[in-house]
């Protein structure tokens, strides 16, 4: 694997409390990982150490193939950073913030000119670009913030919780944006606590809970490693069929039964069998995708979505 992040037994604390806890794993070069866990997991932390914004207690990291502790500037210089927080000029048009951004980089003249409007097009908001910032909604004021972001042509694009608290318009703008990066060759580090969206976005994961990295992968290789299978059934009879002793774990959802098993499929047939032969209706039997929400549960004991 070509890794362009690498994170060994990284540890930070504040005070007596442990943010990041010896984490270990690594981001390979283009595609979208996903940083995964619910508030107060370590993520931020982990993303202003890899910013050089924090210093780290213990351990280290390797970007780009760069020892962080040394090649600072030379990270920067190839890494964008989009932190939760709102950094613009309420009064300032959203083009000249990117001019100012822009020139913070080093950049001016026709080329910042070119790069600003190519960013402004790439985060859907070139018809506001005259605009005072102050007039915008949160979730435009996001996507300007990810525009700055975007006009040096980092590498790497590391985007803390970009959809915490956005309009449903921006968000689409967002994960269109991300879309469209990934298959310019970026490589972009996305935290979130929503599981829908590395879902919909992310290769590779980690997921996070206090301070420690608990499944880390594939999407695929986590879901298939720890997600629950199961089988959604609504039926008439309102007694759990007596098919599934001993090959599945039956708890009452909804209207119905969610039935786990190892094996779904052979259950499926099990139970199509046993419903034909009893001439019993079923309303519902249906194969429940492997969820992260599942995985999470199973590795922690509690629910992301109680956030
Ligand atoms: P996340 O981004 O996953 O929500 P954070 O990295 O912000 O998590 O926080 C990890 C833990 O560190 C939390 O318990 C949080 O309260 C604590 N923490 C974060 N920043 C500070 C700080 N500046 N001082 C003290 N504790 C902090």
């Amino acid at each position: 694997m070509n890794a362009i992040v690498e994170i060994n037994d990284l540890t930070k604390q504040y005070g007596q409390k442990k943010a990041l806890d010896a984490i270990t794993f690594k981001v390979k070069e283009g595609g979208c990982f996903g940083l995964l866990g619910p508030n107060g997991a370590g993520k931020s932390t982990l993303m202003k150490l890899l910013t050089g914004i924090l210093s780290p207690d213990s351990g280290g990291m390797t970007i780009m193939g760069m020892d962080a502790r040394n090649n600072r500037n030379a990270i920067i210089s190839k890494t964008g950073y989009v932190p939760q927080e709102i950094t613009l000029f309420e009064t300032l048009s959203a083009r000249r913030n990117l001019v100012f951004f822009g020139e913070m980089y080093g950049m001016k003249g026709e080329p910042l000119k070119r790069k600003i409007e190519e960013v402004l097009q790439q985060v859907g908001l070139a018809d506001r670009a005259k605009d005072a910032v102050g007039t915008f909604s949160g979730g435009m004021k996001r996507r300007i913030n990810i525009a700055a972001s975007l006009l040096h042509d980092p590498k790497l694009l590391i985007l803390d919780e970009p959809t915490v608290g956005i309009d449903p318009q921006s968000r689409n703008h967002i994960f269109e944006m991300i879309m469209a990066l990934k298959k310019k060759g970026m490589t972009i580090l996305y935290s979130t606590h929503y599981m829908e969206e590395v879902e919909a976005l992310c290769e590779d994961i980690a997921i996070m809970d206090n301070g420690r990295v608990i499944a880390e992968g594939s999407l695929n290789g986590v879901l298939e490693a720890h997600a629950a299978k199961a089988i959604y059934l609504e039926s008439d009879d309102v007694t759990v069929p007596p098919v599934l002793e001993g090959i599945a774990k039956a708890s009452a959802k909804g209207r119905g039964w969610m039935l786990e098993s190892s094996d779904p499929l052979a259950l499926m047939g099990r139970l199509v069998q046993y419903f034909q032969s009893k001439g019993i209706h079923v309303r519902s039997l249906e194969m429940m995708t492997p969820s992260l929400e599942s995985v999470f549960l199973k590795l922690t004991g509690s629910s992301l979505r109680d956030e």
